[in-house]
């Protein structure tokens, strides 16, 4: 029976299955995965198409879908393990990564945030992951361009070029499948990949970069118990090191953290600067700030662009950001 894949679409041979709870696919490109019986029989699915009804609550366009491709096809790679698609957490199958429908609409939103330079840099993470050694050839098809974060085909194109006019890459003669370009990382790439591995990924810190004032510490302890909640330590300089600037002290700390927390309620500029430090060094930015009009309608216009996490009070924030943090923090 010929079926097709509810993110990619593409076409492949499925086994007929009767009387399980889940319906099991097996997409070439995506790799395996399930979906609930009470997802597809809610017909979110149409024809086995994730929400073809763009009415449905839950509908994915089909450039959501396949942004969602390409997080099955990462998964596939790092052979992670069985993943479920389903309406509400099973705590029944703590073995499969389930994704229920909000949370592919939040990894979705999470890679529509990404930066052209965040996708540039993680480009150059996948070649020297699975390069072995100086001047090894990975080959790769531009038809898995949301596999690296792009909307399409296209996309990719221009960071191959990108990166080869920068000498990141060369490519390995002409290869004969010109869809599937063979590429080498260069002795500059190596180095810029050096550079992004500085971001210790094993660090449990989370620098906040917020505003000083005895009015926000409320907002602290809240930030500080998300982090608690989701494995993290929430630290930020003490009053009087902020006092000085930027110093050392500061750099030294975003720099040691796996992500930082930025509030932009009362507006200081210290906390933009951090932000814009943290994220010249590839880290994630969580950006937060109260929903009072005084202070949305003050955020500066560069940062009006990010998905900020707007707080109505101490309690939401907590809620909201940790939320956010497993979003975003894999
Ligand atoms: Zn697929």
């Amino acid at each position: 029976m010929v079926d097709k894949c509810c993110f990619c679409e593409k076409k492949y041979e499925r086994e007929s299955q009767n009387g399980e709870f889940v319906y099991k696919f097996n997409c070439p490109c995506c790799g395996q995965y399930s979906i609930t019986r009470e997802i597809i029989d809610d017909k979110i699915f149409d024809n086995t198409c994730l929400s073809a009804n763009y009415k449905n609550p839950h509908y994915l366009s089909s450039n959501d879908r396949n942004i969602f491709s390409g997080v099955l096809q990462r998964r596939k790679d790092k052979q992670n393990g069985q993943t479920l698609i389903c309406q509400e957490y099973n705590n029944t199958l703590p073995d499969y990564k389930q994704y229920t429908l909000e949370n592919i609409k939040e990894e979705v939103e999470r890679i529509n945030n990404m930066t052209v330079m965040d996708k540039i840099n993680e480009f150059i993470k996948y070649i020297a992951q699975n390069s072995q050694c100086l001047d090894y050839t990975v080959e790769y098809s531009y038809s898995e361009f949301s596999k690296f974060y792009c909307k399409e085909e296209r996309e990719i194109r221009a960071i191959l070029k990108h990166l080869e006019e920068n000498k990141i890459i060369t490519y390995t003669k002409e290869p004969e499948e010109p869809e599937q370009p063979r590429v080498v990382l260069t002795v500059s790439g190596w180095n810029k990949y050096e550079e992004l591995r500085q971001i210790n990924e094993k660090s449990k810190k989370v620098f906040v970069a917020m505003w000083f004032d005895s009015t926000m510490n409320n907002t602290y302890k809240a930030i500080q118990e998300a982090c608690k909640e989701c494995g993290f330590e929430a630290d930020r300089v003490d009053k009087t090191e902020h006092n000085e600037k930027i110093c050392d002290k500061i750099i030294s700390k975003i720099k040691e953290s796996r992500f930082i927390i930025a509030d932009f309620t009362g507006q200081r500029g210290g906390v933009y600067y951090e932000a814009g430090f943290a994220q010249g060094l590839g880290l994630d930015v969580i950006w937060t700030c109260r929903s009072r009009k005084s202070d949305t309608d003050n955020l500066h216009f560069d940062t009006r662009q990010y998905n900020h996490v707007l707080w109505k009070n101490e309690e939401d924030l907590k809620i909201q950001l940790i939320d956010r943090i497993k979003a975003t923090i894999k």
